[in-house]
């Protein structure tokens, strides 16, 4: 009775589809929620720097340089995969969805310092993928559905913020102009 059992379990499965696929040829689609490689969207990323601070292996370099209007312009922004754990601590960080998973999951080089991808290598990613997607980032949204240019300088005032009404905080750092004019009593802080 077991061989019976055992080959009718057999003869189940021979008429089923396989449930695998002829990779890497054909590709399994990835849950959206799946935690793959970062895409790092330059046009959403205001360089708060939050993703970094939320990194707990201090991959992420972000640099910046304050705007005569006191935003903010990304200088650098790196992120070194070589060390990542892929723990999306960093995308749930962003306020601004500028990073999110949804790359390739197969990331895999022949020089591991490929591995370590500056805003040229990073951007090219994410350019590549959302001209792949329809220009659909991977939380399903399109820059026009949720729309942040944060490239350009007034942009950070359309982004609703706690503390935006008052004179300091994230959205009030003094312009270049400001200090300029002898307003240096904030940065001793
Ligand atoms: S996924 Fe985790 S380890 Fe990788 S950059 Fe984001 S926070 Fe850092
Ligand atoms: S990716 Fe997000 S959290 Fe990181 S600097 Fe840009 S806007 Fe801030």
């Amino acid at each position: 009775m077991g061989i019976m059992r055992g080959m009718m379990v057999t003869l189940r499965h021979i008429i089923r589809p396989p449930i695998t696929v002829n990779y890497p040829e054909v590709e399994r689609n990835v849950p959206i929620r799946a935690r793959t490689n970062l895409l790092w969207f330059e046009e959403r990323c205001t360089g708060c720097s939050t993703c970094a601070q939320a990194c707990p292996d201090g991959c992420i370099l972000v640099e910046t340089a304050p705007r005569d209007d006191g935003t903010m312009e990304i200088v650098r922004y790196e992120i070194d995969f070589r060390i990542c754990m892929y723990c999306g601590l960093c995308t749930e960080a962003c306020p601004y969805q500028a990073i999110q998973a949804g790359g390739r999951y197969d990331d895999a080089v022949y020089d591991f310092t490929e591995l370590y991808r500056n805003r040229g290598a990073l951007t090219a990613r994410a350019q590549e993928y959302l001209a792949e997607h329809d220009g659909r980032y991977p939380n399903g949204q399109t820059q026009d559905e949720n729309p942040l240019l944060t490239s350009m300088p007034t942009a950070r005032s359309r982004v609703p913020v706690a503390g935006a009404a008052g004179p300091f905080g994230p959205q009030h750092l003094p312009g270049r102009a400001e200090r300029a004019g002898g307003s240096d009593e904030g940065d001793g802080a």
